[in-house]
Parts: C-alpha cells; structure tokens; sequence
C-alpha cells in the first residue's frame, strides 16, 4: 500500500495519506485485504483510501472505488487506472479531499499562510544542502551496545494527549516507537504508555506560549507547577529564540515579557524550555527524547546499565 507524506512550505506542519487498499464484505463488514491470498480467496467490492481533508484537518477512510461486480483477481484491480488525483467530497464539510494531493494547491489549515507539497523527509536533495535546511532525521532503530552485545529495547507506545490538535503524529518515527494512542493526559501533550505519571512533553506554537504568558497566565502558570511534579517535564517551542525575541505580527505582548516570565519559570520550577524552530525539527527532538528516555528506564529496569554505548554515552 502507498503512503503520501505532504508539508506545508510555511509551518512544516505534515499530515499523511495512505491507500489505494483493496476490502471485502463478509458478514456486512468491511475487510481490508493485505495479502495476494485473500483476495483469491475472497472477491474485492473496491478499494478503500485514507484522504485528507484540510477544512476539517483530518485524515479519514474513505470508499474510492466500488465494482459493478466482486472482482475475484486482484491482478484486475492493480492493472486497472487506480493511482492518480482522486478528488472526493468530505461528507463532514463537503469541501473536496485528496489521496493526492495537488501540489501547492491546498492551504495549510495550522498556518493558514503555506500550502501542501509532498514531503522530501525521506530523501535530502541537494536542494536542501544548497539552501541549509537541516537534514532528515535518522531512520535507523536507536542503537545500544552493552559488554559487546547489541541490546534489543521494544519499542514503547506514545501516548498522545486527545485534546491535542494538529501535534505530531510521529508517523516519521516508526523505527523508534510501536505506534501511537490518543489518550487525556493530566499533564502535558505527549508521553510514553505506562509512563505518565513519570514523563511529559508540553507543546507550544509561538502564538500559544505568547497567549499563555500572557493572556491566559494564571491559568499557565498553575499548569506548570503541577506539571513540575513529573520527574521529567519540558517545554518544546515551534520557534527560534530570536522569533521569540522579535516583536510579534499577532499580539502586542513584548517579547522581553514573554522570554523573562518563561526563564522565570523554568528556574523557579526546573522545567526546561527548549526553542526547537519549526513544527518538523521539534516533532523529531521530541520523538528522540521520547525514544532515549524510554530506552534508559527500560535498560535499568532488565538489570543493564543505563548507558547507549559502553565507554561513550
Ligand atoms: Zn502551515
Ligand atoms: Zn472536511
């Protein structure tokens, strides 16, 4: 099955697509089908996809194709004209929907300002060198070696906190984690299953670290101390320091409030505020910090040492 990953050219904010997959019907429900041997042994109705809509900001599981008749070979399906742009209609808001999308044609609904074209994460081009955009982030599964041994660590579960919207999907990152739940969170937006009450990450646009210092601050500055009672907490920012420093376009806050009320609290509350950027360069910085945590607690907990590599780090 083909997977799309497109980024919007302002925020890098991502999102996926995924599909054409071929289903059956079997006891009036839908069945995917993976393999060449169910389809032989049960004929496809169609073909399903996973389409984004940008109004609602979602990806969804839509039927694209429906046969006239059950189509026992599955050859028949895939040497039909399947691939290309599939526009359809959200059922939610009725605007159209894509498996691909057109290039730079569908605004960013996180920006509002950028628009979507395929994702180049997987790939540097030169292009990138040229320009100084940061390379892709590692694919590789996280390496520990102890007493000349490579260690296995499974793979831990993020958990997502459900009120969380348009975050990181760490679609990215399947080398480094199992999957991903959506689950509410007591503190921060991100986790690790089994480890809540240990781990979190908080998330913040500058737009929302400028509204919570600000506007909405009795509010922000509870949240943070409870949020202090985790043994490891931070605060990742999807802008530069000096973005945080610079007037901003959408509020009259002044940026030397913003910046001494968060070092205020990271001091007072030891919780590290990181400037990661942009939405892609943070998503990876937390999925690592995620993936290495993890990693550590797991080792002390089987009776290893809690380091990566014997005699480095
Ligand atoms: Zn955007
Ligand atoms: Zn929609």
């Amino acid at each position: 099955m083909q997977k799309y990953s497109y980024k919007c050219s302002h925020c890098r904010y991502s999102i996926q697509t995924k599909g054409p997959f071929p289903f059956y019907i079997k006891n009036g429900k839908r069945v995917q089908v993976d393999t060449f041997h169910e389809a032989t042994t049960h004929p496809i109705t169609g073909l399903m996809a996973d389409i984004y809509c940008a109004e609602c900001d979602k990806e969804k599981r839509y039927i694209i194709r429906k046969y006239k008749k059950p189509v026992s070979n599955i050859l028949d399906i895939w040497s039909g004209n399947i691939a290309g742009t599939e526009k359809r209609f959200c059922y939610k808001c009725k605007k159209p929907i894509y498996l691909i999308l057109p290039d730079n044609k569908i605004k960013c609904p996180r920006c509002r300002k950028g628009t979507f074209s395929i994702n180049t994460y997987d790939r540097d081009t030169e292009e990138d060198f040229l320009n100084h955009i940061p390379v892709s982030a590692p694919k590789g599964p996280l390496k520990i070696i102890q007493n000349k041994k490579s260690i296995k660590v499974p793979k831990p579960t993020v958990i997502i906190d459900s009120s969380e919207r348009m975050g990181y999907t760490f679609c990215r990152f399947s080398n480094w984690f199992a999957g991903t739940v959506k689950k509410r969170l007591k503190h921060g937006d991100y986790s690790i299953q089994g480890m809540e009450e240990q781990i979190s990450i908080e998330r913040k646009t500058l737009p929302d670290l400028v509204g919570s210092i600000i506007f909405k601050r009795k509010q922000f500055i509870k949240n943070m101390e409870q949020f202090s009672n985790l043994k490891k907490k931070c605060v990742v920012i999807e802008a530069s320091f000096s973005e945080v420093k610079s007037l901003y376009s959408e509020s009259n806050a002044h940026p030397n409030a913003v910046v001494g009320s968060l070092i205020a609290i990271q001091e007072k509350w030891d919780i590290p505020f990181y400037f990661l950027d942009s939405f892609e360069l943070s998503e990876e910085f937390v999925a690592s910090m995620l993936s290495k945590y993890h990693a550590l607690w797991w080792l002390q907990k089987n009776g290893f040492g809690k380091y990566f590599i014997q005699g480095d780090i």
